[in-house]
C-alpha cells in the first residue's frame, strides 16, 4: 500500500476537472478477477461440510461459492444461523492454514495493474473476503504495491455485501461514486456497483455463468486483462484529449 496517484487527493481536483481525465479510482474484485482461488475455496467448503457431516457438493455447486459472501452461500444450502456460523468457522480454520495460498494470480493481471498504475488510476481491491485474509493474499503475490486500499468484509459479516464494501472503499479514500468504476467477474460486482451509482466492467475469465454479466447489466464486458487496460486507458486518453 504505497502509491497515491497524482490528482484527486492532493491537488483539489473538482467536478470540472473530472470530465477531462475520467475516473480516478478503479475498484477491483479479488476472487475470480485478480486471483483464481478455486482450489482453496472448494477444498475449504468441502472441509466445512465434512466437519458438519453434510453431503459434499458437486463441482458446479462448489464454484458458486467463489465470489458471493460465504455466509450467504452456506445459508443457501439450507443451514440455519448456527449451522452457518459453524460452517464459516470450519471453512476459515482450513482457509487460514492452507486455503489462502491455494490460489494464483491470473495470467496478465500483474502487467495490467502495472499499466493502470502508470495512467494514473487509483487502484483498490473491493472484495467480499474478510479484509485480513484479502490483505494476506494480495501481499503474498506482491500486488499490494499497485493498490491504494484493500477493502474487504468484516470478520463478523456485518459488512459483506458488495455495495457496502464499495461504499466503504469510496469513503475511506474520499472518492465520489462518479469518479470510480467497479471491475469484477460476478453479478454481485455489477449490481453492487450500480446500487452505489458506479458503472461496472465485467470480466469473463472468472466465475460468472454464461450470460450472468449481461443479465446483471454490466456496462462493458472484457475478455482479457489486456482488454481491461485498453478499455480503461482508452477512455482516459479520449477524455484527456477532448475527443
Ligand atoms: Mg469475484
Amino acid at each position: 500500500m504505497c502509491r497515491w496517484p497524482v490528482g484527486y487527493w492532493d491537488t483539489g481536483r473538482t467536478a470540472d476537472t473530472r470530465t477531462t481525465v475520467g475516473w480516478v479510482l478503479v475498484l477491483l474484485d479479488l476472487d475470480g478477477t485478480l486471483t483464481d482461488p478455486h482450489e482453496g475455496i472448494t477444498k475449504c467448503v468441502t472441509y466445512a461440510l465434512d466437519g458438519l457431516g453434510l453431503p459434499r457438493l458437486n463441482e458446479q455447486a462448489l464454484r458458486s461459492f467463489i465470489g458471493p459472501p460465504l455466509q450467504d452461500q452456506f445459508a443457501s444450502l439450507g443451514l440455519d444461523e448456527g449451522g452457518v456460523d459453524r460452517a464459516v468457522d470450519l471453512y476459515r480454520e482450513r482457509f487460514r492454514d492452507q486455503g489462502w495460498h491455494e490460489n494464483r494470480v491470473y495470467e496478465g493481471v500483474q502487467e495490467a495493474l502495472q499499466a493502470l498504475a502508470t495512467v494514473p488510476f487509483g487502484l483498490a481491491v473491493a472484495t467480499s473476503k474478510p479484509t485480513p485474509l484479502a490483505e494476506r493474499i494480495v501481499r503474498h503475490f506482491g500486488l499490494d504495491q499497485y493498490l491504494n486500499l484493500i477493502a474487504g468484509a468484516t470478520l463478523d459479516g456485518s459488512r459483506r455485501a458488495k455495495a457496502d464494501i464499495i461504499r466503504f472503499a469510496l469513503s475511506s479514500l474520499g472518492v465520489d461514486p462518479a469518479d470510480a468504476v467497479m471491475v469484477g467477474d460476478r453479478a454481485q460486482d455489477v449490481s453492487g456497483a450500480h446500487a452505489v451509482g458506479l458503472p461496472s466492467i465485467g470480466v469473463t475469465w472468472g466465475y460468472a455463468e454464461p450470460g450472468e454479466l449481461e443479465a446483471a447489466g454490466a456496462d462493458q464486458i472484457v475478455g482479457t486483462p489486456g482488454a481491461l487496460v485498453a478499455a480503461l486507458v482508452g477512455r482516459h486518453d479520449r477524455l484527456r484529449d477532448g475527443e
